[in-house]
């Protein structure tokens, strides 16, 4: 980045779900060199930015301990961007939404800095949704208000608020959303009501709203502080107060998904997961991606490339991952080979995964198993085309003999095993999150693609991932996740992705009905 580039984006990154950010904003992060970002930003956002750029998190989480000032986070900014620098600053919610944005602008425009602003669904409103409120209605409310409940503590008594009319605007149809609601809850109810507002007046909180630890409390004006006492509501929240507020009872939406309030982690190769991901939160599902794999080039391609040299000389090429034809593929590619160089060579793949990849390349398979097992590939080949024959098995460096070892049973005249890429644990992953979120919130299912994401999610987490409830695609993976200490809950009838959802989402379904008594 050259000195005229330096400027500063004060990004919304919306109110906790991820996938609640702008499409501006994602692409705003993607170019970042700096993110600073504030302890309500869902940090799987920070997996947008480059992996070059630098993260900063600019306030800790406790009260207790020290945030930074605004004075010096203001100065960060300038001084990032007066270097040259693509400046992202995420704020939870939308940054002209409380939350101090509109200093951090003045700051860069008093200091000639260049900035853009990209809005963000703030929790005001995303909260309201997610519970069920339409702030306004042709009704029930005419106009929606958006307040502070813990006013600048200096300005004492004289509070900048008009409670009195805020208390009659909501008797008269009007939305009051209160924000950074649950310190002063009680004092700000009672104040309302002192006003004239009637005790009667729906009221509603809603506690880390879009996340699965989304907790909605309905009560009254008079009782809404009793009952998230009872409950337990915990900051962040916010609070609806006003006709609007009823419409819940009919309209609550979010508490019906499949998957609702429930934590997911997704442990395979970021690059395989987009759509594992949208679906699980399509369902309601909180998803966090915690990539145990990545992959990349064998430690030599030797062997590979020396079977690529004659590779119309096979009868078969055997994949035995989506991954391995990809790694293969390319790797013909890069040689300046053809596909058809491949010749009159027959394909079988493991399973309904890696023929889908294949497919993708116009190939067709002549062979895939009803199991995903190495003695099922030989029974799918069947005898009869083995024998005599020679195979080729492009796949990870490190693998199980037993497929190759089977096939040379069965009389095959050659098997050749081309290593074509290799799974690494990946860096930069982020552990201790990890961990704090398993033992904090609890988390509620690790998904297992394969042995191999299993044993580098316990080489990562260590002895917290012990006695996680697990599902796992295959028997094999979840053999191996049984052994290392995890609950296995699902295991789906047929090993696919697909597959797996559904599995995740009937055993989700039949936990509901055992908590709920049956009914
Ligand atoms: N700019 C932010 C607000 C920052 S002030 C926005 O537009 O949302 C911080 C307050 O936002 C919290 O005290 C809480 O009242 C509210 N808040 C933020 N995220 C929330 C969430 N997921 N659920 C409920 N309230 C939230």
């Amino acid at each position: 980045m050259n000195e005229r580039s330096g400027r500063v984006f004060l990004v919304g990154a919306g109110p906790g779900a991820p996938d609640l950010i702008a499409l501006r904003g994602r692409d705003v992060l993607s170019r970042a060199d700096v993110v600073i970002y504030d302890h309500l930003v869902n940090s799987e956002l920070l997996k947008l930015a480059p992996s070059s750029a630098e993260l900063i998190y600019a306030g800790k989480k406790s009260g207790a301990e020290k945030s930074f000032p605004q004075a010096e986070l203001n100065r960060m900014l300038i001084e990032h961007a007066q270097k040259g620098r693509v400046v992202v600053r995420l704020k939870g919610g939308d940054p002209f939404i409380f939350g101090r944005g509109g200093e951090e602008a003045e700051a860069l425009a008093r200091a000639q800095v260049p900035f853009e602003v990209v809005p963000g669904v703030t929790s005001a409103i995303a909260a309201a949704a997610f519970a069920g409120i339409p702030l306004t209605h042709r009704e029930h409310g005419s106009f929606v208000v958006f307040v502070t409940g813990h006013e600048d503590e200096n300005k004492g008594a004289r509070s900048a608020i008009p409670w009195d009319e805020l208390a009659a605007a909501a008797q008269s149809r009007g939305t009051i959303v209160i924000l950074m609601a649950t310190a002063r809850m009680r004092a700000t109810l009672a104040r309302l009501s002192r006003a004239g507002l009637s005790s009667e007046t729906p009221a509603v909180a809603i506690e880390s709203a879009t996340t699965a630890a989304q907790k909605t409390v309905a009560a009254t004006l008079a009782t809404l502080a009793d009952e998230c006492a009872r409950a337990g509501l915990k900051s962040p929240a916010v609070i609806v107060v006003g006709e609007c507020a009823g419409l819940r009872e009919r309209l609550r939406w979010v508490e019906q998904t499949a998957l609702f309030g429930r934590a997911i982690v997704i442990t395979r190769a970021q690059a395989n997961t987009p759509q594992f991901a949208a679906e699980l939160r399509h369902l309601g599902a909180e998803v966090f991606e915690f990539p145990t794999i990545e992959t990349v080039p064998p430690k030599s391609y030797q062997r590979l490339d020396a079977a690529i040299a004659r590779v119309g000389s096979f009868d078969w090429i055997v994949f035995t991952s989506a991954t391995g034809v990809e790694a293969f593929t390319a790797r013909l590619r890069s040689l300046g080979r053809d596909i058809r160089s491949i010749g009159q060579a027959s394909i079988a793949a493991i399973g309904p995964a890696t023929a889908e990849r294949l497919a993708n390349y116009g190939l067709q398979v002549a062979a895939i198993p009803g199991e995903y097992r190495a003695e099922a590939i030989i029974d799918a080949i069947g005898i009869k085309r083995i024998r005599g024959k020679r195979f080729l098995i492009p796949r990870a460096e490190v693998a199980r003999e037993a497929l190759p070892e089977l096939l040379r049973e069965a009389g095959a005249r050659e098997v050749v095993i081309a290593p074509a890429y290799r799974t690494i644990k990946p860096k930069g992953v982020q552990v201790e999150r990890m961990r704090e979120l398993i033992a904090s919130r609890g988390i509620d299912l690790v998904t297992f693609t394969s042995s191999s994401t299993v044993i580098n999610f316990c080489k990562l987490i260590g002895a917290a991932a012990k006695g996680l409830k697990a599902a796992a695609i295959g028997p094999i993976t979840a053999e191996t996740a049984r052994r290392k200490g995890f609950e296995v809950v699902v295991t789906p009838a047929e090993y696919t992705i697909a597959e797996l959802i559904s599995a995740i989402q009937e055993y989700f379904e039949r936990e509901a009905v055992v908590a709920g008594g049956g009914s």
